[in-house]
């Protein structure tokens, strides 16, 4: 039995209230205050169980508080935490060797958040457009698809199709060129367009509800840039390490991107960590001074990735999500319910789509579901997203099927 009881519990309402009152109203979260967490489960202050089925994210792939990653989290944190890169540390170039021969790229760049990631990928391809590609100075352009997430940052959202994200947070970046998602045709116009740099795709959009394109489109892409000289950069932030079936959804397809993004499994939630990996050609393009993080790189996020990267490995949890996403999906398709509009998905990342109806809403299923011991969040008001760490097993997926299924049919009588 977890002893939920170290600390003296606050009250939930309480709890909610000091956030409410000293912080930011910037997220609106399921009103659940969460005090412990180990494998699949998290526990609330009243000591009750959930299944996580939003894993941060994707950020807890691994499971709460993996022994092993929080041993090398201890062990690291006993003897160096951070340098800056200013000087060396023990434990960079093994993690970097480590990542680029896992992932199959020459080189590795070190950050901290998703988002700094993303900003770091566009930087390398402009960048790269302006030393290698003989783009004139400020001219270089990025095609994005609508609908995508790749972060909060000023930067990243003047390339945001979503007014919410957006708007009210100008002046925006220019060099950008917006294309619908899963659209062959649209990319190849717009890469006739002079200055095209880079495409930048979520393989999976994640935020957007784990919308999967059509098989072959990563494919025809990835080809079709590869013919214009234009860098193909793959933010797996989301899908990546193991989320998807694969190690990155890219590999459904077998597409190496020119530039790859990863970013919160990379630590199995312990720290911010993220990277992005390139071929000399690309990643030698910025040099010493051009660009950096204090905190990038240093040696206890390095400890921590390596430890998250061979628990994804040791455990088998690549093929595991493969498996368990198609019980899931096929368990969810088998409820009948005029609720459901769309089951989807690959492998752990999974969305239901269910349109408001009545009075209620997917944040009311939501709410149901949490009473009923399973957490998830809406996204875009009707789409639920599905995403247990990727260590859950057979009878706990069938077990969250029956919840989400009592769930939905108490509401569909
Ligand atoms: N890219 C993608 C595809 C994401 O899903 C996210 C976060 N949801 C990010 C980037 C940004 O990551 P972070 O929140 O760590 O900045």
């Amino acid at each position: 039995m977890i002893d939920t009881n170290s600390k003296p519990n606050i009250h939930v309402d309480q709890a909610i209230a000091l956030e409410d009152k000293y912080g930011a109203h910037n997220y609106h979260p399921i009103p659940v205050v969460l005090k412990k967490g180990k494998g699949v489960f998290v526990w609330d202050t009243d000591g009750k169980r959930y299944y996580d089925f939003l894993s941060a994210y994707s950020a807890v792939n691994q499971g709460h508080c993996h022994p092993k990653i929080l041993n090398a989290l201890i062990q690291q944190s006993q003897e160096l935490t951070l340098t800056s890169r200013a000087f060396y540390n023990d434990a960079l170039g093994e993690y970097e060797k480590f990542a680029c021969e896992l992932f199959g790229y020459d080189k590795l760049l070190p950050m901290n958040t998703g988002a700094e990631g993303v900003e770091t990928a566009l930087k390398l391809c402009r960048k790269w457009a302006y030393t290698r590609k003989g783009i004139a100075e400020n001219e270089a352009k990025i095609i994005v698809c609508e609908e995508n997430f790749h972060g909060r940052t000023t930067g990243i959202i003047s390339a945001s199709t979503d007014p919410e994200a957006k708007e009210g947070f100008g002046p925006y970046l220019p060099g950008y060129i917006t294309i619908p998602y899963n659209d062959v045709a649209a990319l190849e116009i717009a890469l006739r367009v002079p200055g095209v740099a880079g495409f930048l795709i979520e393989p999976i959009q994640g935020e957007a509800g784990a919308r999967v394109p059509d098989v072959g489109y990563l494919k025809k892409c990835s080809t079709l840039c590869k013919e214009a000289n234009v860098l193909f950069i793959a933010d797996e932030v989301q899908t990546g390490i193991g989320r998807t079936g694969k190690m990155l959804a890219c590999d459904h397809e077998e597409v190496q991107a020119d530039i790859l993004i990863l970013g919160k499994a990379l630590s199995g939630g312990f720290l911010p960590v993220s990277a992005v990996l390139a071929n000399d050609e690309i990643m030698l393009c910025i040099k010493p001074g051009q660009h950096g993080s204090t905190f990038g790189g240093n040696p206890l996020a390095s400890r921590v990735a390596i430890a998250s990267l061979e628990v994804i490995l040791e455990e088998n949890l690549i093929e595991n999500a493969y498996i368990m996403g198609k019980i899931f999906r096929s368990g969810l398709m088998d409820i009948q319910s005029h609720l459901i509009k769309e089951v989807r998905g690959k492998g752990l990342l999974n969305a239901m789509v269910i349109p408001a109806f009545g009075e209620f809403t997917a944040w009311d299923i939501c709410m149901d579901l949490k009473e009923n011991g399973l957490l998830a969040k809406p996204t875009h008001g009707d789409i639920i997203r599905f995403a247990p760490p990727l260590i859950i097993n057979e009878p706990q997926i069938r077990e969250c099927i029956e919840i989400i299924k009592q769930t939905i049919l108490r509401f569909t009588n």
